[in-house]
C-alpha cells in the first residue's frame, strides 16, 4: 500500500536537510513510498537478497517509468514503522534515500534521470562458528578488526571513543556517479 503523507513529508525534510541528497533534488528524481505488510505471522514483510529487511530501495525500470511509474520505489515495513521513534524512522528513511545515486547528466529514453543504487559502505556476512574456529585467520575477525580500526568512530563510538580528525579524512567521499 502507499505510505501516508507523513512518510512523504519526512522524506522531503531529509532530502532538503542533508547535502548528500542535493543531486536527487537537482535531477528531480521522483520517489514512490510504499508500506510492506507481512501476509503471514512471523514472516518478514520485506526480504532483500534472502534476508529480512526493514526497508528497501529499488530503481524502477524504464518500461514501468514509461507507464507513468516514479523513478524509485522505497518500501518500508509498516509494522516496524508504526512502532519506531521518529528519529529511528528518519534514520531508516535517510538510509533508503542514500541508496539513490544520480548518474549526472544522463537520462533514460523517457527523459527521466539515470540512477544507480549506491552500495552500502559496509556489507557484513559473518558466521560466528567460523570466527571461533579460525580466529584471527578468518575473514570474520579480520573484517571486524578493520571495521573498528578504520570506521570504529562511526559504528562503535562507545568502544572507540570520540572522533579522530585523521580518521575523518580516511572516509571516502560520497560517490557522485
Ligand atoms: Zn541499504
Amino acid at each position: 500500500m502507499l505510505c501516508p503523507d507523513e512518510v512523504r513529508e519526512l522524506a522531503s525534510e531529509i532530502l532538503c536537510e542533508f547535502k548528500s541528497h542535493k543531486p536527487v533534488l537537482d535531477a528531480k528524481v521522483t520517489v514512490e513510498y510504499l508500506f510492506a505488510i507481512a501476509t503471514e505471522e512471523d514472516a518478514p514483510a520485506i526480504m532483500v537478497g534472502g534476508y529480512p529487511a526493514l526497508g528497501m530501495c529499488r530503481i524502477v525500470g524504464e518500461k514501468d517509468r514509461a507507464k507513468g511509474c516514479k523513478d524509485v520505489e522505497i518500501t518500508i515495513d509498516r509494522e516496524w514503522w508504526n512502532g519506531a521513534e521518529r528519529e529511528e524512522q528518519k534514520a531508516l528513511l535517510d538510509h533508503e534515500l542514500h541508496h539513490i545515486s544520480v548518474v549526472e547528466g544522463k537520462r533514460d529514453s523517457n527523459g527521466r534521470p539515470k540512477i544507480r543504487l549506491r552500495k552500502h559502505d559496509v556489507q557484513i556476512g559473518w558466521f560466528r562458528e567460523i570466527a571461533a574456529r579460525h580466529g584471527q585467520h578468518s575473514q570474520e575477525r579480520q573484517q571486524a578488526k578493520s571495521l573498528i580500526d578504520d570506521w570504529g568512530q562511526y559504528f562503535f563510538p562507545e568502544i572507540v571513543g570520540p572522533q579522530q580528525p585523521d580518521r575523518v579524512l580516511a572516509f571516502p567521499a560520497v560517490a557522485k556517479g
